[in-house]
């Protein structure tokens, strides 16, 4: 439990509100370092730990290379995201290609970097091959299906459109070494914004015990277990964060005591965490600029739900709000605060109880750093917003500009237009 926190006070942030106008995104190098250092520091206890960073969490290059220079690779679901893993010099084996439903031409540009594919379909066997070719090291992501239903926040994998059966899985690796892999890897992500340590040492538990009976009926012994994301962050200042040195030893000693007995002692252990390595150290900055006084108090922002949707897409998100120099303000009001979309469920937070608003001030939403600006679009015209990095020796620098009306307007072709008018 902790207090929410903005890495600048007041007289700062208005100083680069003036050369950086909201709404922006700012992100905190050196909190994101520490957080990464802290992970490494903990799951390093692990054989061959890696942690691939989802990059669709936070699709920035620059920070895919503080990351890449903390040592961790990346994990990309599209092409773009591949893209900007190369851009970030993240290549090879540092890539795990985690999709579904994949296009031939990404499977494509997935080998040609060399990345580490992960199927999530028994037809993507001979999908790959005829479209890629079977890589000698390969990965298959595991769909645990009823198996896992005494586990009540599993998010119902039965009702998941991903991974494989546990009986495709098992005649999925032959399958695959009879077309030329030699090495294995095998996946799973099955929950989401997870705060119960235990669920994921029950996720380590179930991979685990698969590894060994994926030994004994195929006689192959797996190279890798991804355990995926998933792992949540204390949005709410009541939560608990998950203790990295708690997780990583309960896995280890699942580890001892599945792993090595069974003599496969040389599998190696990967993450691919995306909302806990960034999400608390990034925050959407927006000014209020209107206050309406209906059945409701309303506080009116200049960014929107294209700006950060997850408030509007999960009934159950929640993101803390403060307001620069209010921090210790009592909460007098009950407010609305909504961005400006034709759509009703535009609400940063409803019926939230904050100290009183007036228009101008700055409001801070606190835990945006993951799934934030990366979620944007561009729906009632509305273009996203910027992303600024504030760096470890105290600067900030921006790491992308603001979406201006013009890239709105690049996908038309204005020339088709104009013939298309005049001869209609
Ligand atoms: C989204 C996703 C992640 C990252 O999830 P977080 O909740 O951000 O940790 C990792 N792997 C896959 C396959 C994903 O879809």
């Amino acid at each position: 439990m902790g207090e929410k926190t903005f890495p600048l006070p007041k007289e700062e942030l208005e100083k680069l509100v003036r050369r950086y106008p909201t709404p922006f995104y700012l992100y905190d190098e050196r909190g994101i370092r520490e957080n990464a250092r802290a992970l490494t520091r903990a799951f390093g206890i692990l054989p061959g730990f890696l942690e691939y960073f989802a990059v669709k969490a936070l699709p920035n290059p620059f920070i895919l290379k503080i990351l890449s220079s903390e040592g961790f690779g990346a994990d990309c679901s599209s092409y773009a995201e591949l893209l900007l893993a190369d851009m970030a010099g993240i290549r090879g084996e540092r890539i795990m290609f985690s999709s579904n439903e994949t296009p031939a031409r990404e499977y494509k540009a997935a080998r040609d970097l060399g990345a580490v594919i992960n199927l999530d379909d028994f037809t993507h066997i001979d999908y790959l091959e005829r479209h890629a070719g079977i890589p000698e090291l390969i990965s298959c992501r595991y769909n645990p299906g009823s198996a896992k239903s005494g586990n009540a926040i599993i998010g119902k994998p039965l009702e998941a459109k991903y991974g494989f059966t546990r009986d495709q899985i098992l005649r999925a690796y032959p399958l695959l070494a009879a077309k030329g892999a030699r090495r294995f890897g095998i996946h799973a992500m099955v929950a989401s914004n997870e705060l119960f340590l235990e669920y994921h040492i029950e996720t380590a538990r179930m991979l685990f015990e698969l590894a060994v009976e994926i030994k004994e009926k195929t006689g192959l012994a797996l190279e890798f277990i991804n355990l995926g994301g998933g792992v949540g962050i204390p949005y709410k200042v009541e939560d608990q964060a998950i203790d990295y040195q708690e997780l990583a030893e309960g896995i280890e000693g699942l580890y001892r005591s599945i792993i090595v007995p069974a003599g496969l002692g040389s599998l190696r252990i990967r993450i691919e965490w995306g909302r806990a390595i960034t999400g608390p150290y990034g925050w959407l900055v927006s000014t209020a600029i209107h206050t309406k006084s209906i059945y409701r108090e309303y506080i009116g922002l200049d960014s929107c739900m294209a700006d950060l949707m997850r408030p509007a897409l999960y009934s159950t998100a929640y993101h803390h709000i403060t307001v620069a120099g209010k921090e210790t303000a009592p909460s007098t009001e009950t407010y609305d605060v909504v961005g400006s979309l034709c759509e009703n469920n535009d609400k940063f937070a409803i019926q939230r109880s904050l100290p009183k608003i007036d228009p101008g001030d700055l409001v801070i939403i606190h835990d945006a750093g993951a799934h934030g600006r990366a979620m944007g679009f561009n729906y009632n015209g509305k273009l996203r917003c910027g992303e600024l990095l504030l760096r470890s020796d105290g600067t900030i620098m921006q790491i992308r500009r603001p979406e201006t009306v013009e890239d709105y307007f690049a996908t038309l072709d204005r020339e088709a237009f104009k013939n298309f008018q005049e001869n209609l």
